[in-house]
């Protein structure tokens, strides 16, 4: 079974993703945390990720397609992975349709977590003082959820007239709605 986690920077999908893989034992592929890895190895995919990443900025459709492939021809995702911020928009989900349409495989479930714009920003605030990202600065952070809204959101739409999509009100404790 192969599920997508949507929604906005802080919304939580991460920490639920974490879980969700656990339970259902599958593997969660993030892109942003395979980002951040080679950017730290400074590989040349981190190198040219870096700049957009530290704006708040996606990094671009063909630099993000390899990626994706690469992750869906591990031998592990034939049986269904967990997908953590990807697909981010709307050539990326058509890639991802693709892809998996070729081993006749589909995306079974999209869930879709939705949290209020000033939640987001509250949790965002509690999260740069324990991690230290570089992207979780006020300006930053604000320039990723325009981003989301504009690119990223569309996706609720696409995946609504496939079907596939679940909405999760992610407010509230981690535990509370499993
Ligand atoms: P995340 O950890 O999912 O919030 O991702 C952190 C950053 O990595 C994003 O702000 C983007 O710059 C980049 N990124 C992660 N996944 C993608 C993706 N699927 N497409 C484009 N950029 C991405």
């Amino acid at each position: 079974m192969n599920v997508i986690l949507l929604g906005p920077p802080g919304s939580g999908k991460g920490t639920q993703g974490a879980l969700l893989a656990e339970r259902a034992k599958r593997p969660r592929y993030a892109t942003g945390d395979l980002l951040r890895a080679a950017v730290q190895h400074g590989t040349p995919l981190g190198k040219k990720a870096k700049g957009f990443m530290d704006k708040g900025l996606l990094v671009p459709d063909e630099i993000i397609l390899g990626l994706i492939g690469e992750v869906l021809a591990e031998p592990v995702a034939k049986d269904g992975i967990i997908m953590d911020g990807f697909p981010r928009t709307v050539p990326q989900a058509e890639a991802v349709g693709k892809l998996l349409g070729a081993r006749r495989a589909r995306v079974d479930h999209v869930l879709n977590f939705d949290v209020p714009d000033d939640e987001l920003v509250r949790r965002m605030q509690g999260r740069a003082k324990v991690e230290g990202r570089a992207d979780d600065t006020p300006e930053a952070f604000q320039q990723r959820l325009k981003v989301y809204r504009k690119e990223t959101a569309p996706l609720i739409d696409y995946y609504t007239k496939l079907g596939v999509l679940s909405a999760i009100p992610a407010t509230g404790a981690v535990e509370r709605d499993q």
